[in-house]
């Protein structure tokens, strides 16, 4: 059975393969994944207003044009003191799509009267199955899903970490590994490596909720 991952970063695809490896077993070979971008299909304009509204309209969008099941998420980074902002607008925070330094650097300035103690926040990601109807007769309604995954932390002052992208080097998630930084500071995301952030992300557990909807609807 064929998946399609509505997404242009083939990144997605090997960590949903990696979840769905580890939780479905050898039930896994029976799905193939897909990218939305190696069909040559567009990237919808997000035009909701929440997460959940946009993760349904991308995989709305590949469902009707494939006819096949549909997986999309969608993700940003909720502050506290900014009454859920940057929410949807986090990838373009500061006015251009995707601009992480310009992102984190207004964020920072944002807040930066905030003492430490108030500066919460959580990385939140939705993650949407479309399954089309496959009776185009009876005109079946498409079955549609959404689980939700939330990382809690907080707001540093000063970017540090290589790793992850987006607001990952000024976000100390409060789920920490063993270890600490070399000056024993607990890590940002971007100080993780990628399987100590997955196993506590946002994305990492609303693509494992979902994983147990698909075992359930397509396996
Ligand atoms: P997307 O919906 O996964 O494309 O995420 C939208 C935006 O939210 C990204 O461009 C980042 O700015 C932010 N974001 C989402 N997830 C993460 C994360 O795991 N680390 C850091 N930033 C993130």
């Amino acid at each position: 059975m064929t998946l399609v991952v509505a997404t242009h970063n083939e990144g997605k695809l090997v960590e949903i393969q990696r979840i769905l490896a580890d939780d479905l077993g050898p039930d896994a070979s029976h799905i193939q994944l897909v990218t939305a971008g190696s069909l040559g299909l567009p990237d919808p304009v997000e035009t909701g207003v929440t997460f959940e509204e946009n993760a349904l309209l991308k995989a709305r969008d590949v469902a009707s044009r494939t006819n096949l099941p549909a997986l999309a998420d969608d993700s940003g980074l909720i502050v506290d003191v900014l009454g859920g902002a940057p929410g949807i607008l986090s990838a373009r925070w500061a006015g251009v799509h995707g601009h992480d330094n310009a992102n984190n650097a207004l964020l920072l300035a944002q807040i930066e009267d905030i003492p430490d103690g108030k500066r919460g926040a959580r990385f939140v990601c939705a993650s949407a199955l479309v399954i089309p109807s496959q009776d185009s007769q009876t005109a079946e309604a498409s079955a549609e899903f959404v689980r939700f995954g939330e990382m809690k932390g907080s707001i540093i002052r000063k970017a540090r970490g290589e790793h992850g992208f987006g607001y990952d080097p000024i976000f100390v998630p409060d789920d920490q590994p063993e270890r600490v930084d070399e000056d024993g500071r607990p890590l940002t995301s971007a100080q993780m490596n990628s399987s100590e952030k997955n196993a506590i992300s946002h994305r990492g557990k609303a693509i494992k909720a979902i994983t147990e909807v698909i075992s359930q609807h397509l396996l």
